[in-house]
């Protein structure tokens, strides 16, 4: 069975095709600038990369450049789209209506143009990618993949926010979370590496990327997480200020002639590390920079890392314990730097690093960095959240 994997920006548009006899990747690559001059396709086949440039004003001219290049003689990989058995689509929000991936349908995409309001950054961009598949592929299944679904098992204590319960019920004002295929990928593969089955597991995951969030996971299932109703929330980001005190809003509105949404774009692109250390949102830069004596930029690691273990520390109070601290995502594979910090002096929860194995660089394989004693496995997965989309589709089709 082959599945194409699809991941709709509002200029961007990624994609996968699995083989999901093997779970390998056959050709990958994306488009961007999509509505802009200068579009371009870089697609990846097995023998190299071609770029493609070509006019792709909207969403539906840049899929069917996707499935030229897919079935393309020279650089394709299947003779006809026909060989594609389904297509799966990332989408942001799930509203709270749907609490795992499912088929569309014409009343599912009703529903997810509801929920846009929700995701205003993603959301239009998601459902642009599903148009424009349905338009070019009207005969082949599709399945939709929620950031949000992994977190629907959080109980209300977790996921409500303690406004008026009026707002809660009229407008859904609760906590979400996101990159839940992220959480749920990283968090079965440490089940699989405990080797103990998921009753009784407790596991923090950390998503340390230009995005990053945590969840709390027990028993296999999201009990808390720390992005919330946007992902603006829970821990400093890239760009993101993450928590923030709310009335900040209010005070920067009448400082600098803010309206409220010149607020929220300021704290979603101007904020975080890039914010603090006035040097980049990417923590290459920025442990360089530290390590050359930049104090923004070490300052900017430290209210990092504090912010991570915190909620580390406060995820181990919810689950009364934890077995398993993972690591995952582009900061989380690969900068052992701010591993190393977030470790640091977490001997009262019995967490304890490997100095040495921490260094070693990704490879991509699952690495456990436990230190002598722990009495908490510490590990580095991989992320792949595509891979989960398209199994969950493969899942959903063969049902
Ligand atoms: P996104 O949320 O954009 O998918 P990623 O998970 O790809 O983000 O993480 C990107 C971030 O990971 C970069 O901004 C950078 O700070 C950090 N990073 C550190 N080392 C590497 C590396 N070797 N490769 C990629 N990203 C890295």
């Amino acid at each position: 069975m082959k599945i194409l994997v699809v991941n709709a920006g509002s200029s961007s548009l990624k994609y996968q095709l699995f083989d999901m006899d093997t779970e390998s990747v056959i050709v990958k690559g994306g488009v961007e600038r999509i509505g802009i001059r200068g579009s371009v396709l870089h697609h990846k086949w097995a023998q190299g990369e071609k770029v493609i440039e070509q006019d792709m004003p909207n969403h539906k001219v840049a899929m069917q450049a996707v499935l030229d290049a897919l079935v393309h003689p020279e650089y394709g990989a299947i003779h006809s789209m026909s060989e594609i058995d389904a297509v799966g689509h990332r989408v942001l929000h799930s509203g709270g209506d749907f609490d795992g991936s499912v088929l569309l349908d014409d009343e599912v995409l009703k529903i997810c143009k509801k929920n846009a309001e929700l995701g205003p950054l993603h959301m239009p961009a998601n459902i642009l990618g599903i148009e424009a598949c349905r338009e070019v592929m009207p005969h082949t299944p599709m399945a939709l993949v929620f950031d949000t679904a992994f977190h629907a098992t959080m109980p209300p204590h977790a996921y409500m926010y303690a406004v008026d319960y009026d707002d809660y019920k009229n407008y859904k004002v609760r906590k979400y979370g996101f990159h839940g295929t992220s959480h749920k990928y990283v968090s079965q593969e440490a089940i699989k590496y405990l080797g103990r089955g998921a009753a009784g597991t407790k596991i923090i995951t950390a998503h340390l990327g230009g995005g990053s969030s945590l969840s709390a996971v027990m028993d296999g299932k999201c009990v808390d997480t720390s992005m919330g109703f946007t992902p603006l929330a829970g821990v400093p980001m890239g760009t993101r200020s993450g928590d923030i005190d709310p009335a900040v809003l209010e005070f920067l509105a009448a400082k600098k002639g803010y309206t409220v949404l010149d607020c929220i774009n300021y704290l979603n692109k101007q904020c975080g590390v890039a914010g603090i250390s006035g040097i980049s949102s990417d923590f290459r830069d920025l442990t360089k920079a530290a390590a050359e004596g930049n104090e923004r930029a070490q300052l900017a690691l430290d209210m990092f890392a504090y912010a991570v273990k915190k909620y580390i520390g406060s995820y181990i109070a919810a689950m009364d314990g934890l077995d398993c601290l993972v690591f995952t995502a582009g900061i989380g594979e690969n900068t052992w730097q701010v591993r190393e910090m977030i470790c640091d002096k977490m001997d009262c929860f019995g967490i304890a690093l490997d100095a040495e194995k921490n260094r070693l660089k990704n490879d991509g394989a699952i690495h456990d960095i436990t230190g002598e004693g722990s009495k908490v496995k510490v590990l580095v997965i991989p992320t792949n959240e595509e891979l989960v989309i398209a199994r969950e589709t493969k899942e959903l089709v063969e049902a």
